[in-house]
């Protein structure tokens, strides 16, 4: 863990050098262990192919009318940096009938589709924005957010703005899904206001693609019973993290030792021991994903590409920031994410494990790790964490020096029992009646 969050490896960036080199050395750690490699030709690491797009000019959203059979012409179009800002952006271009909605308004049935139009009069911006992110996740292909007391133009000197990498071939992302929010000028805002419901409009930038890849590491212990061998346990953890970002406090490297190093470590301990003791029943799959932080591109390529049968998976544990105890529940206790969803938390328990149902419902973190991903294939996959909301997250102090090793030490001595016992019993957990995501 030292090593993994050290600044040697500048936050192990997605897609980046320092995620390989991050893949590199838990290859050396699980061959160390007597681990069998499970990744690309006879080697641990599994190579995935992304796509980062970057615009090469700002882009517009256009109202688009029909003109002569199959052409469209642009008859208005506002343009990026002085008629609107992007809050967030996942696709660098979409297009969509124009839906307008109040923020205050209780029950507005999203049009699948729709680039929605949300205004305001008495809502703060945080409402707003949120009745936006809903507009979304309800299926509005973006939202253009409009607030009170915006300028009449914008003219700040802005950047283009940034997108995400996506997996070649997978512009759809698993994790999180599309994210599109676009904040207006007033001028803009009367503009859209005035036209009708309905009205076309599309969002288009010039971009050009670079071609890089993301890295998992992957390991097995092949079962040693003929007859349970066939069933695999996977245990998780994300070996990427935010890499070198803007600088607070003069320090530029989100180490992310909490998240995931931690994980990572926990994962690799559980291979460690299983690995010197008799060897399980069952076969035990043991992944490391890279461009989690990304929307989870690494553990989709897993799914895809996987070293066993997905059809052959038991379960998926993901392990995500267990470094520190979390306030929220009994002293070292562990939370599992999904707990209501299956009964895998509940035989945990039975079997020892210091592990209680997550207390942060409204975080949704079941949806927000790699298990999400594999949970959407059909795997009963959770994570187990004990985050309690520090203020440390996803900022360069998230570092060795806030990790509470006594608490690790606890955490993941006391998951010992309770995993040995999961991979030699034939055990499979089971989704409840419509729990499955
Ligand atoms: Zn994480």
């Amino acid at each position: 863990m030292q090593f993994l969050a050290s600044d040697a490896l500048r936050g192990r960036g997605s897609g980046t050098a320092d995620e390989l080199a991050a893949a590199k050395y838990i290859a050396s750690q699980l061959h160390a262990y007597g681990v069998e490699p499970a990744g690309d030709d006879g080697g641990y690491v599994q190579q995935a192919a992304i796509v980062r797009r970057k615009f090469t000019a700002a882009p517009r959203l256009q109202m688009a009318t029909s003109g002569p059979p199959g052409t469209t012409t642009a008859t208005a179009s506002w343009t990026y940096g002085t008629d609107f800002l992007t809050l967030q952006l996942t696709q660098f271009q979409f297009s969509g009938p124009l839906q307008k909605i109040e923020a205050g308004e209780q029950k507005a049935e999203i049009i699948p589709g729709a680039i929605v139009l949300v205004t305001g009069k008495d809502e703060t911006r945080f409402e707003i924005r949120q009745k936006a992110l809903s507009a979304q996740a309800e299926g509005a292909v973006a939202a253009l957010v409009a607030f009170p007391d915006e300028p009449e133009v914008f003219t700040l000197d802005v950047e283009l703005p940034k997108l995400p990498p996506e997996l070649e071939g997978e512009p759809h992302r698993r994790m999180g899904g599309n994210v599109n929010l676009l904040e207006l000028s007033v001028e803009t805002t009367k503009a859209l206001e005035r036209l009708p419901e309905g009205t076309s409009l599309r969002f288009v930038g010039p971009t050009i693609a670079e071609k890089g890849n993301t890295w998992n590491a992957i390991g097995k212990l092949k079962g040693s019973d003929p007859k349970l061998r066939g069933s695999v346990v996977l245990f998780s953890a994300h070996l990427d993290h935010l890499g070198v970002g803007p600088p607070v406090d003069g320090d530029s490297i989100y180490n992310g030792a909490d998240d995931d190093a931690s994980g990572v470590t926990a994962v690799l301990e559980l291979a460690r021991v299983l690995a010197a003791g008799r060897r399980p029943r069952r076969t035990v799959l043991l992944a490391f994903f890279g461009s989690e932080e990304q929307g989870g591109l690494g553990s989709t390529f897993f799914t895809e590409h996987p070293p066993l049968p997905l059809a052959n998976f038991a379960l998926d544990l993901e392990f995500e920031m267990i470094g520190r105890p979390d306030p929220a529940v009994p002293g070292d206790d562990v939370w599992l994410t999904g707990w209501e969803r299956s009964d895998l938390g509940p035989a945990l328990k039975a079997h020892g494990a210091q592990v209680v149902p997550d207390p942060h419902l409204e975080q949704n973190f079941f949806a927000r790790s790699d298990n999400y991903i594999l949970a959407k294939k059909g795997v009963v996959a959770q994570t187990i964490g004990s985050y309690g909301l520090h203020s440390d997250y996803h900022q360069p102090s998230d570092d060795l020096a806030h990790i509470d090793f006594k608490h690790m030490d606890a955490v993941i001595g006391a998951l010992i029992a309770p995993v040995e016992w999961l991979v030699n019993a034939d055990f499979v957990p089971a989704w409840k009646k419509g729990e499955k995501p």
